[in-house]
């Protein structure tokens, strides 16, 4: 999305003269009321101006780059998760690569029986395991994860946003999604619900570029 020429012109009469009412925007542009409404309650509608009654216009200090990071921070994980692909800490290193090939993917979740998460691998953990001249065949994944507390991790009700901070702070591909258990011993544990990874994050970008943002998100 790009602002036209007379939204642009619109946006710097306001940033220059704010509080500003519509009619004096339009005669600044020589042009009727009734020809701006629509541009000023596009601009409005993004947060770009904020619309005083009996005062006029004034300009928020936004730009339509923040109001990209805005659409971000209100879209939910929940809403951009896909499936995660989980193995057993017992599982052979050996298995969990064959995994990773048969399910596409390049991070695999570790869980307990009871579903909690555990730790992390990806394609690194698997390189450095086999330059290792370990015997991947009897080692255990467990052996080479990521282990909690360690691994980096988002709630469904967190915006993609904030998961695309984590990935870039913790450098990493993926983030499981989970819901917080308490197991029999009164601990917290995490459930895998799903994963947030950087295509799911890319994914909602094209979507933004192709589509018609919902504004009322
Ligand atoms: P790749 O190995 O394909 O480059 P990553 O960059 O995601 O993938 O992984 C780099 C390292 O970070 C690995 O050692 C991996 O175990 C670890 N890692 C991956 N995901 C997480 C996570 N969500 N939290 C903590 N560590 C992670």
């Amino acid at each position: 999305m790009e602002f036209s020429d007379r939204q642009n012109k619109i946006i710097e009469i306001v940033k220059n003269h704010q509080p500003i009412t519509s009619e004096n925007i339009a005669k600044k542009l020589n042009l009727t009321r009734a020809t701006l409404r629509t541009d000023l309650a596009l601009l409005t509608m993004l947060g770009i101006f904020v619309a005083k009654p009996k005062v006029g216009y004034l300009y928020s200090g936004k730009s339509l780059f923040s109001f990209i990071g805005d659409y971000m921070k209100k879209i939910k994980v929940n809403d951009a998760k896909s499936s995660a692909v989980s193995v057993m800490e017992e599982t052979s290193i050996y298995d969990a690569i064959v995994t990773l090939f048969l399910e596409d993917v390049g991070t695999i979740f570790i869980q307990s029986k009871d579903q909690f998460l555990l730790g992390v691998v990806s394609r690194k953990d698997f390189l450095k395991s086999a330059i290792g001249n370990q015997d991947i065949n009897k080692i255990p994944v467990g052996m080479i994860m990521t282990r909690m507390p360690n691994v980096a991790f988002v709630y469904p009700e967190d915006s993609i946003y904030d998961a695309a901070v984590k990935i870039i702070n913790h450098e990493i591909d993926s983030l499981p999604v989970v819901e917080e258990v308490v197991d029999e011993d009164g601990k917290v544990q995490y459930i895998i619900i799903g994963k947030i990874s950087k295509t799911n994050i890319t994914e909602k970008f094209v979507q933004f570029g192709t589509e018609k943002p919902d504004l009322k998100l």
